[in-house]
């Protein structure tokens, strides 16, 4: 039998000749916060996303993790934090009450951020959960969440003024309701998002973007992992230079997503 080059990727794409690689542009810092414990459905893959499309972009990314009681790196340009169960937002209640300062002098200085689910519920005010546990957020946002015993969970489609469509998949027992001081993220046009009544997913304050989508949510979600991209990159270099990424499976991965049932 001949052997297929290992190039070949199935749909018919292979990958680019070698080039000589560019100089970089720059180092971006993305800080995943909690990892080990708020990490489901994927999530980690949003961080995967976002260094892929940095070095796409011609720039270097540098993965960094904080899990409970690590030092809390500096110098960070981006930040991603994922979902977990209830029992994981207990494990990091006390730790995370602990960086409410350095995360808040962050997040108002206008460091982009994007947590979904668990660490979006924790970055409001609380999140009393299904058994009446109260845990106290660190109230970046202007959020509250109560969980009920309806679980909030199948696939959802968000309808955005700044990034389209936004395709994902939601599962959470939290329900959560939005103050003045933040403005969603879009309406939904499938699925539930924040809560049962209000049509309406996500939060969005300064360069912070909470969502309650996994899936992960980046890779089908290219202008988002590139709104916070280039918030990084500007922030730190003044201006942003993008590059060509290749959107091949991102278009597929959406087009695939759209199609599915609630
Ligand atoms: N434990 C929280 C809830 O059920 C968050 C779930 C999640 O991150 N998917 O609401």
């Amino acid at each position: 039998m001949t052997p297929q080059p290992a190039s070949k990727f199935p749909f018919g794409h292979e990958l680019p000749a070698e080039k000589t690689p560019a100089p970089s542009k720059g180092t971006i810092r993305i800080l995943q916060l909690y990892p080990r414990d708020m990490n489901i459905y994927g999530d980690w893959g949003n961080a995967l996303v976002l260094a892929q499309r940095l070095r796409w972009h011609g720039y270097t990314p540098e993965l960094l993790e904080y899990n409970v009681g690590d030092a809390f790196p500096s110098d960070v340009d981006l930040i991603v934090g994922g979902g977990g169960q209830d029992s994981g937002q207990l494990v990091i209640q006390d730790d995370l009450l602990s960086r409410e300062t350095v995360l808040k002098e962050l997040a108002e200085d206008g460091t982009p951020m994007l947590v979904i689910c668990g660490l979006y519920q924790l970055f409001g005010k609380f999140f009393k959960t299904r058994l009446g546990s109260v845990i106290p957020g660190i109230g970046i946002l202007d959020v509250e969440t109560h969980g009920t015993d309806e679980r909030l969970i199948g696939n959802v489609t968000v309808s955005t003024a700044e990034f389209g469509t936004v395709l994902g998949y939601e599962n959470h027992s939290g329900q959560t309701t939005l103050g003045p001081g933040v403005s969603p993220l879009g309406t939904t046009a499938k699925g539930t998002g924040n809560n049962s009544s209000a049509g309406q997913e996500g939060a969005r304050y300064r360069n912070i973007v909470a969502s309650y989508l996994h899936g992960s949510l980046l890779p089908k979600n290219p202008a988002l992992a590139d709104f916070l991209i280039r918030t990084a990159v500007e922030r730190k270099y003044g201006s942003f230079s993008p590059g060509t990424p290749d959107d091949t499976y991102a278009v597929l991965a959406r087009e695939h997503a759209a199609r599915r049932p609630r």
